[in-house]
């Protein structure tokens, strides 16, 4: 049985990309390792794996009693059912460590830099290996998608480095391709507000209380802004649904690198203490912040915390 290489739930191109690179990667260290995705394959992503003709991992419900290896998370808000009764083998990350227990000792490789296929670049490289062209192309797709084109506070030194590596192995030109790329995930036609939320929505416990924050990236956020009363609709259903103390979506114009949030929920003194910044309407704006791992959940915990 092989074992699975995932990583988090409503799937981005760095969970997507960095699971098929690590499976490539421990193949070619003899280890039978295969890529699965724990949700539908947003806008970006497809654009990416029709690029480089790149098949979507296979879907899967449950991982219990399987053998598996986690990229970019390990927050059990965020990972796959069955998590208890499956086996973690290794953990490569770059996000914040929170509710992650497991039972048997394992291989962690975590680093504060922009992208988790940033390490993983670095663990081919340890190994005297280099990833496919086309993995390359997944590679370097993953590095701008969380990076934002390398704008991002989150991206380091490491991250440009291996996005320009990545460029020459794959033989795609960065600022042509990335912008397509981003303009890709951009298209929200035809999406409804469900569909929109849970694209890219992430659950963090944080002192107890459940949040959720979800983000999407525009060119264009009066667009979406229109749908407020219809996106707030969904997203009350969503803080109902998972018991959540309050939400934040967030919608990232990737061109002025400006957010605004549409907030819900029992946590709007919270939230204007973590942001400095008043809500109005549901609506707060979240100037410069682009990163939900760098500039929004971090004054959150802090704001819950202080509470
Ligand atoms: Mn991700
Ligand atoms: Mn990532």
């Amino acid at each position: 049985m092989s074992i699975l290489v995932f990583g988090h739930k409503n799937p981005d191109t760095d969970t997507i990309c960095s699971a098929i690179a690590y499976a490539e990667l421990k193949g070619k260290l003899g280890k039978d390792v295969k890529a699965v995705r724990l949700g539908e394959v947003n806008e970006e992503t497809k654009f990416v794996l029709n690029y480089f003709k790149v098949e979507k991992p296979e879907l899967i419900e449950s991982v219990s009693g399987k053998e598996i290896m986690l990229v970019d998370h390990n927050e059990r808000t965020q990972t796959a059912d069955g998590f208890e009764e499956a086996k973690v083998l290794e953990l490569v990350d770059h996000h914040r460590i929170s509710n992650f227990n497991v039972d048997e000792p394992l291989y962690v490789r975590m680093e504060p830099v922009g992208c988790t296929a940033t390490i993983i670049l670095k663990l081919f490289k340890e190994n005297n290996l280099l990833p496919a062209p086309t993995t390359a192309g997944l590679m370097l797709s993953a590095i701008i998608s969380d990076t934002l084109l390398f704008k991002s506070p989150t991206c380091t030194e490491c991250d440009v480095k291996a996005g320009k590596e990545l460029a020459e192995i794959a033989g795609v030109n960065i600022e042509e391709y990335g912008l397509e790329m981003l303009k890709a995930g951009t298209d929200l036609g035809g999406k409804s507000e469900s569909e929109l939320i849970n694209m890219d929505m992430k659950i963090f416990e944080v002192d107890g209380s459940k949040i959720g924050v979800a983000q999407v990236n525009t060119v264009n956020e009066a667009e979406l802004l229109e749908r407020k009363e219809k996106l707030l609709v969904e997203i009350n259903n969503i803080i109902k649904k998972e018991g959540l103390k309050f939400f934040i979506f967030a919608i990232t114009n990737i061109l002025s690198n400006d957010s605004t949030g549409i907030v819900a929920g029992d946590g709007n003194a919270i939230i204007e203490k973590a942001f400095n910044e008043k809500i109005d309407n549901n609506l707060i704006a979240l100037k410069g912040i682009v990163s939900r791992k760098k500039q929004i959940i971090p004054p959150l915990t802090k704001a819950i915390q202080e509470a």
